[in-house]
């Protein structure tokens, strides 16, 4: 039997039409959402990501404000520019687009970042609210991961789900939410010993590994629901290039109750959520300026 697929572009177009209408209504109450988008260095997939992210904010009424730098950029001028950001009122969420150049503390300008206007959930205070189970912005993939699941499983309590891979942006955030909604959840890695036991064990797996088909189709428990974060580009024997994910998506569509496909999945939703991330934290700002018309 073949899976329900998984739609991330269209469960993304419906979050963007939401995230539009609050947006125009906010603009008529005086309040228009504002994202900052920092790129350092002229790394072509930072600069289509970038793109992307922007054209998007365009598209649901955030007004985006748009950092270009050379790669020549030292961590202090990045700072200086973030401690900017942060006291601009119009800006109400940084994204600085990682990777930064190899010259750059990643890490000190990140912290940097006021938590309030932390779009990406990456800074420790975010981390550390999520993982105390308070309110907190949570990184953009595994939040559009969580949202992709509970399109086909609504109640996910007791559910055995596995995490592969465990990178600060993605893995561990996603293990986090998953608790949170009440699953048992394991997190796998590169020294995880039998990993294909462990997906056979679990009603949901979420692969995010950076490993082009690592996830054999017949490791997928029948009726799970598998999560493919993975975006790797590989070149087939006649030497067109395309993207695939970490499943291989062939053989484990097959099995699993619902699946995600590459491209057309998670990545969708990872720029919508940074939208909706950028809408609330402007409805918190002016909830804190004590402004609420
Ligand atoms: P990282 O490289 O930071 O982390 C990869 C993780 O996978 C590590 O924890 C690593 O283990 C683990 N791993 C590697 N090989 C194996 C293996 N054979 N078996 C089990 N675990 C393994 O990657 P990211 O988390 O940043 O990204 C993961 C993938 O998701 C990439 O393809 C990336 O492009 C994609 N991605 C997609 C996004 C989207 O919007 N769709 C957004 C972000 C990422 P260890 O810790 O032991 O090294």
């Amino acid at each position: 039997m073949s899976a329900t697929i998984i739609d991330g572009r269209a469960a993304a177009g419906r979050l963007r039409q939401r995230i539009a209408a609050r947006t125009a209504e906010l603009t008529k109450e005086g309040l228009i959402p504002g994202l900052a988008v920092v790129l350092v260095g002229d790394d072509p997939a930072s600069q289509i990501y970038v793109g992307s992210k922007t054209r998007q904010a365009q598209e649901v009424g955030i007004h985006h404000f748009d950092h270009r730098l050379p790669a020549t950029t030292t961590t202090a001028q990045l700072v200086g520019l973030v401690k900017q950001l942060n006291e601009s009122p119009e800006v109400h969420g940084i994204l600085v687009q990682l990777p930064l150049p190899a010259g750059i503390n990643s890490p000190q300008v990140l912290s940097t970042i006021d938590p309030a206007k932390d779009v990406d959930g990456f800074h420790a205070c975010n981390v550390g609210r999520l993982s105390l189970g308070e309110e907190a912005i949570v990184p953009c993939t595994p939040q559009g991961c969580m949202m992709l699941i509970k399109e086909v499983q609504p109640d996910l309590a007791g559910q055995r789900a596995l995490v592969i891979g465990r990178s600060n942006i993605v893995g561990k955030p996603m293990a986090q939410l998953l608790l949170r909604n009440d699953c048992t959840v394991t997190i796998a890695h590169s020294r995880t010993r039998d990993l294909p036991a462990l997906c056979q064990e679990s009603d949901i797996v979420v692969a995010a590994i950076g490993r082009p088909k690592a996830i054999a189709g017949d490791w997928i428990r029948p009726g799970a629901i598998v999560i493919d974060v993975g975006i790797n580009r590989v070149t087939d024997d006649n030497g067109t290039s395309r993207l695939v994910g970490d499943v291989d998506f062939a053989n484990a569509v097959n099995r699993a109750g619902a699946i995600t496909p590459v491209p057309g999945g998670v990545g969708p939703m990872t720029i919508a959520c940074l939208l909706m991330n950028t809408v609330h934290a402007a409805i918190r700002a002016r909830l804190r300026s004590g402004n609420t018309v």
